[in-house]
């Protein structure tokens, strides 16, 4: 199951922004840049840059989380997102033996596909673990044991599925994630990416409510760029991404 932590983020993330805002907009100096900004006045801040679309001073606050129960495919999708850093657990150093794996909903739900899709997983696991033993037993005649464990399953990986459990830590910038939710809170994401993009929005909402309380697919607050291929769910959207 898909496991989204909110480990750290830049304390006081709206005043920050609002702050930058400040800079750029009066002739505040560095010493006094952070008076006088009570509540009422970071949020009129905050809402000035947004009605501007002045979006780089959300570049000064950061938001790290830590996630599991994710496939490799989509850590293929996620890191396609390049204004973020990523740290992944990596299969050439951890030996994937009893892999753990992520089934789709929709082969959950129907016992040909589960069966299947089960005896698949259970069949790759074993290959997995014949060749790590057979390229151990070539490695270890002219190296260590740890680096010839660590040479054997750096290659066996190789026949591990997209559905592969990964762990990760994962940064990103205020403004990288407005991008972030755009593409991937639409109903157009494919579902695994769109549950990972719900939880980050309902976690930093918490933290930062005004900066992310118009956050969620384009149609959200414009007009769906989506054309012939969009969902045609804009209400729905509207209800369920804008904040109460
Ligand atoms: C529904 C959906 C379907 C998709 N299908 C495919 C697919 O079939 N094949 C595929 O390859 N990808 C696909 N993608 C991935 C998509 O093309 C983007 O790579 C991904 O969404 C990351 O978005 P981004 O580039 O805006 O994010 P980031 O990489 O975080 O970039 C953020 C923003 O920075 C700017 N930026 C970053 N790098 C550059 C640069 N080099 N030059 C100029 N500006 C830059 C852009 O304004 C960009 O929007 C799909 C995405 C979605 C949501």
């Amino acid at each position: 199951m898909l496991k989204v932590i909110l480990i750290s983020h830049t304390p006081n993330p709206e005043k920050i922004v609002a702050s930058a805002a400040k800079m750029c907009y009066s002739n505040s100096g560095a010493e006094n840049i952070l008076d006088k900004l009570d509540e009422e006045k970071t949020t009129k801040f905050l809402e000035h840059l947004t009605s501007l679309g002045h979006e780089s001073p959300l570049e000064h606050i950061t938001f790290t989380f830590a996630v599991e129960g994710g496939s490799r495919s989509l850590l293929a999708q996620l890191t396609r997102h390049r204004m973020a850093s990523y740290s992944v657990k990596s299969q050439r150093y951890v030996e994937e033996a009893d892999f753990e794996f992520v089934t789709p909903p929709e082969i959950a739900e129907n016992a040909d596909a589960k069966a299947l899709y089960e005896e698949t997983m259970a069949k790759i696991g074993e290959a997995y673990e014949k060749l790590t033993e057979v390229l151990y037993q070539k490695h270890v005649l002219t190296m260590d044991e740890k680096s010839a464990k660590k040479k054997a399953i750096e290659d066996a990986r190789f026949v591990l599925p997209n559905a592969c459990e990964t762990k990760l830590i994962m940064t990103f910038n205020a403004r990288s994630l407005l991008n972030f939710f755009q593409h991937r809170c639409c109903n157009r994401a494919q579902w695994e990416i769109q549950a990972l993009a719900d939880a980050i929005l309902w976690k930093v909402r918490e933290v930062a409510p005004t900066i992310f309380a118009k956050a969620g697919p384009k149609c959200v607050s414009g007009a769906c760029p989506e054309g012939a291929m969009s969902c045609g769910k804009r209400k729905q959207m509207q209800e369920r991404y804008l904040a109460k």
